[in-house]
């Protein structure tokens, strides 16, 4: 540790040259702002060059605030006036001049409070509170003086002072025992400094957490926070050149090591601590110093070396009025005579430091103190003092182990309330506006689903929309095939029709009246006849099927009109019987129906059509003697009627070629007679306008039964 802690100092110098060359390029380019501005610029420049300088260069300081001072009365700039009073606070207050230093804030303060720059006040009262605490020992003042400063610096959000304040209140909770409470400040006063980004304030807290550890007892603890405190420390001097902050470390770190035993270690740095107090010529730091030294000297037993170095110390502490500092040396000087077995000494340096302890309320060194003397009270064989001294203590250890508070520790714990009540409505709104945040959140998560689940719904009826049009558009095209299919095999019949059917009989017709015109003169009576009435026949036929291609045709293209009307079957039956009648006497074929009066709603000229064909086909194919039966039957949905005949009947592969106009069947009557193979078709397209059925019962040879239905309900 020795050559370590050696070769950190020769970094350090070598890092303090190179800082001051910085510090004073930048004490340079002050100057030369100073040189180049004018008016509350050039005011400006000299305030910030007194602040820059206000703990390395009194002299410096002082001159320039009290320059810009004069310069704000000139112009009567209060604000400014305010600022450069401050400074000059600043300057005296980190000189040890604190009486001054006391009267420059007042005066700051009075014009402060005028202008009311919460900013400047809660600076102010900080300042002011840390001189009663630390100059005067005045903690009640102290404690007024802290909580206007937190007051000010929560409403200027100056989180750096805020930092400052409870760092001091820390301090005086650990001093006066009431170890929690000074933790739980430490903790405030570091958030603070981490907001406000002050490492110098981050690396004070550590250096404090330390202390705190350190007092009660909790040794690694406490070297883990000053290393932490250290490297801050060693940073920021690497930018400003100031060690103090190395330095004190170092004193901590010594004293800690002499509680843990390791003396050697704890010389070096306590030794090097003093090196350091004394290039910055810290009294302060020097007397401590020195008092750590004799702390180690009287540990290893060096009891002459101890004396030399706490007489020093004292001394020092001595000129600089630095009170606070005497209980602590007067005790060690105490257990030093304890040691050398010189009691009257012993009981004059305790009783002396309980003097001061009690005067600055360091209850620890009360504490100490007592135990030391009830001690030497007790090898003295002076049990009453010694009792009293040990029930000292013991009252003592009690209240601070228990935290009992001080009237003035009452004070700080309102001030703590305060500070915590703030905390929790600032708590309450940060976790009110989550709240808001996260409802609104919630709410656009909502809209955003609902906007997801609409636009899904969208999507998935378009989808489905769009298959079923599809699947319409599929359907609708498989229809219009099927029509086309149908337009087509109509197209064809119907050529076929006019090519061959027609033209045969016309054929026959022409021949035949060709045969009479130029035979007409050689041909008798008889012959004639014959060829005559071949004429008519063939005449005869072609006008038929004229009529049902006619027929069939205006089926198809619509122009046939269905009107359905209420009439009574049977006289539609016997109309068509009076036209049919003479066929079948003629092929000797005898037609019977039946004579019931039923009522039908349907096309009355369509249903003579249907039946007309249907008792036509029966007389056609029947044989002479035959018998031809028309029936009818109703019931609550429909009316059903027959054509039954005894003719040749038809096979069941003709049977499913019936009603379809692609693939037409058809042969000759009993009797010769030529069919046109439409005749069904017609009474099938009629039928189906009545959203009706027909179907055909037949047996090859024996006959065949053609029934047909009409609904109730067109
Ligand atoms: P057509 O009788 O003018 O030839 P249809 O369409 O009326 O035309 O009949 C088609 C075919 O059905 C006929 O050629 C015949 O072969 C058969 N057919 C129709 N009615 C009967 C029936 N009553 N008995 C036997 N065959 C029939």
């Amino acid at each position: 540790m020795k050559t370590t802690s050696k070769i950190i100092i020769l970094l350090l110098i070598l890092m303090l040259f190179s800082t001051f060359s910085l510090a004073n390029e930048e004490v340079d380019s002050l100057i030369h702002q100073i040189n180049i501005s004018s008016g509350i610029k050039k005011i400006d420049a000299h305030l910030e060059l007194s602040f820059y300088c206000r703990r390395s260069n009194f002299d410096i300081s002082v001159k320039q605030a009290s320059i810009a001072l004069q310069e704000a009365q000139k112009i009567n700039n209060l604000e400014l006036q305010a600022q450069a009073l401050y400074y000059l606070g600043l300057a005296n207050h980190y000189n040890d001049t604190d009486e001054k230093a006391m009267k420059y804030f007042s005066k700051a303060l009075v014009i402060a409070k005028k202008t009311n720059k919460t900013k400047l006040l809660g600076e102010l009262y900080y300042f002011i509170g840390s001189i009663y605490y630390l100059a005067y020992s005045d903690e009640n003042e102290a404690l007024v003086n802290y909580n206007k400063s937190v007051q000010y610096s929560l409403i200027a959000n100056n989180y750096r002072i805020l930092g400052a304040v409870y760092s001091s209140l820390s301090n005086m909770f650990r001093i006066s025992g009431s170890y929690e409470k000074a933790l739980e400040f430490l903790y405030k006063s570091r958030d603070n400094y981490t907001l406000s980004g002050f490492q110098d304030g981050i690396a004070w807290v550590n250096y404090m957490t330390g202390t705190l550890y350190s007092t009660i007892g909790l040794f690694e603890e406490a070297e883990k926070s000053f290393k932490e405190a250290l490297e801050i420390y060693l940073k920021l001097a690497a930018i400003d050149g100031n060690m103090n902050g190395v330095a004190i470390c170092y004193d901590q770190l010594g004293v800690i090591n002499t509680d843990m035993n390791n003396e050697e270690l704890a010389r070096n740095y306590n030794q090097d601590a003093l090196n350091l107090h004394t290039q910055s010529g810290s009294k302060f730091g020097i007397s401590n110093s020195l008092k750590y030294l004799a702390r180690i000297e009287y540990f290893s037993e060096n009891y002459d070396a101890a004396l030399i170095y706490l007489d020093s110390s004292l001394t020092i502490k001595r000129t600089t009025n630095e009170q606070k500092g005497y209980a602590s040396i007067y005790e060690l000087f105490g257990l030093i005579f304890i040691e050398n077995n010189e009691y009257s000494r012993a009981i004059d340096s305790l009783e002396m430091g309980l003097y001061h302890a009690h005067l600055n309320n360091q209850l620890k060194n009360i504490m100490n103190m007592n135990k030391h003397l009830a001690k030497i009270y007790n090898s003295l064989g002076q049990y009453d003092k010694a009792y009293n001294y040990k029930s000292h203590e013991v009252s003592i250890a009690d209240s601070i182990y228990n935290s009992n508070i001080t009237r003035n520790m009452l004070q700080l714990e309102t001030l703590y309330k305060i500070e915590q009540k703030e905390d929790q409505i600032k708590q309450l709104e940060q976790e009110n506006f989550i709240q808001e945040l996260s409802l609104f959140r919630e709410t656009n998560l909502r809209n955003f689903l609902i906007g997801i689940l609409f636009l899904l719904s969208i999507i998935i009826f378009m989808v489905v929309y769009l298959y079923r049009a599809k699947q319409r558009a599929n359907i609708e095209l498989a229809k219009s095939k099927k029509q086309v299919d149908e337009i087509n095999a109509t197209k064809d019949k119907f050529f076929s029709i006019i090519s061959h059917d027609l033209r045969s009989p016309f054929n026959s017709i022409l021949g035949l009246s060709n045969l009479l015109k130029e035979n007409s003169r050689k041909y008798d009576a008889d012959k004639m006849e014959k060829i005559i009435s071949a004429i008519y026949k063939s005449s005869h036929a072609s006008y038929a099927l004229l009529n049902n291609l006619l027929e069939w045709s205006r089926t198809q293209t619509g122009s046939i009109k269905f009107s359905p009307e209420s009439f009574i079957l049977i006289d539609v039956v016997k109309d068509v019987m009076d036209l049919l009648s003479n066929n079948a006497a003629q092929k000797d074929v005898h037609v019977s129906y039946e004579t019931k009066s039923l009522s039908l709603y349907a096309d009355k000229n369509m249903i003579h059509t249907i039946l007309r064909n249907l008792v036509s086909n029966a007389i056609k194919y029947s044989k002479p003697g035959g018998r031809i039966q028309i029936n009818y039957n109703q019931d609550d949905t429909q009316t059903l009627i027959s054509v039954t005949d005894s003719g040749i009947g038809i096979d069941q592969a003709s049977i499913n070629r019936l009603f379809r106009i692609e693939d037409t069947y058809q042969i000759d009557g009993t009797a010769g007679e030529k069919g046109t193979g439409l005749g069904l078709i017609i009474c099938k397209e009629f039928i189906d306008m009545h959203h009706g059925k027909i179907w055909v019962d037949s047996e090859l040879g024996k006959g065949s039964t053609f029934h047909f239905t009409i609904p109730d309900v067109i």
